[in-house]
C-alpha cells in the first residue's frame, strides 16, 4: 500500500478552447499583431495554434517541442527542447503558442531558441496563465491565480491523463464504483464509469494494473 496522492484536476471542455482561443485572437489583433508564422510548442499547444491560424488567418504553422512533466502533474526535472524548429523564422512575425505557462519553463526555452534564429518580431500566448509562472506570455485569455492552482485535464489529453490518474485511487485494492468514489475524493473531478471501465481496460492490456475478481490493483 502507498500514500494517496491528492490535487485539484479540472476537466477543460472543447467549448472552452474555442472561448479562450477566441479572446486570445482578439486581444492579439487589438495590439496590432499580425503573425506571419505560428509556432506551437507541442504537444499542449498544438490545437490553440491551429485554431489560431484560422483565426487570424495565418498560413505557416510550424512546431517546436519541450519536455519535462513527464507523467500528469508531476514535474521531472529542467524542460528540455526535444523538437528545434527547422524552418527559416527569419524576417517573420513569429507567435508562439502553448496551453498553459505552469513554471514557464517550457515557453521560455522554446522562445530563447526561436529568438536565436533571427525573428523580425517574436510574441508568446497561451491560452492560461498561472500567477507563480517565471515567465510571463505577451497573450493569454485566463489568469489562474497560483491558489487555484489545478492539473486542467485539457480535451486532447483526457484518456492519457486518465491513465496516469486513475492508478493513483489504486494505492489499495478496489472495485469500479470506489475507483470512482475515490478519484473524486482524490482529484475533485467526477467521472463517468464508462471512462473508468475503459481506462482500466486500457491499463490491463499494458499491464499496468490487474484485476482478481471485481477488485482492481496496480500489476
Ligand atoms: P510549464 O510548467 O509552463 O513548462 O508547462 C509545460 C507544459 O506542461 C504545458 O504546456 C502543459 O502542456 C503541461 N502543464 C503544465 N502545467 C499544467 C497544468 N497545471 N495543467 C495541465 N497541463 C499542464
Amino acid at each position: 500500500m502507498t500514500e494517496k496522492e491528492c490535487f485539484r484536476c479540472k476537466l477543460v471542455t472543447y467549448d472552452e478552447i474555442v472561448e479562450w482561443t477566441t479572446d486570445l485572437a482578439k486581444k492579439i489583433r487589438a495590439c496590432n499583431c499580425k503573425p506571419t508564422v505560428i509556432v506551437g510548442l507541442t504537444r499542449g499547444g498544438w490545437v490553440p495554434a491551429r485554431l489560431l491560424c484560422d483565426l487570424l488567418g495565418v498560413k505557416k504553422l510550424y512546431a517546436v517541442k519541450t519536455e519535462h512533466w513527464g507523467v500528469t502533474a508531476n514535474p521531472n526535472g529542467k524542460a528540455l527542447l526535444t523538437q528545434e524548429l527547422n524552418v527559416d523564422i527569419e524576417k517573420e512575425e513569429v507567435l508562439l503558442v502553448d496551453d498553459i505557462t505552469d513554471t514557464g519553463e517550457s515557453m521560455s526555452i522554446a522562445k530563447a531558441h526561436l529568438q536565436d534564429m533571427g525573428p523580425e518580431v517574436l510574441k508568446c500566448a497561451a491560452l492560461l496563465h498561472i500567477t507563480h509562472s517565471k515567465f510571463l506570455p505577451d497573450f493569454y485569455s485566463v489568469e489562474v491565480p497560483e491558489d487555484n492552482w489545478a492539473w486542467f485535464i485539457f480535451p486532447w489529453n483526457r484518456n492519457e491523463d486518465l491513465r496516469t490518474l486513475i492508478p493513483k485511487t489504486l494505492y489499495e485494492e478496489k472495485g469500479v464504483a470506489d475507483i470512482q468514489k475515490a478519484f473524486r475524493e482524490q482529484f475533485q473531478m467526477n467521472i463517468p464509469l464508462e471512462d473508468v471501465n475503459i481506462t482500466l481496460g486500457d491499463l490491463e492490456a499494458a499491464g499496468k494494473v490487474k484485476r482478481s475478481g471485481e477488485k482492481w490493483t496496480r500489476a
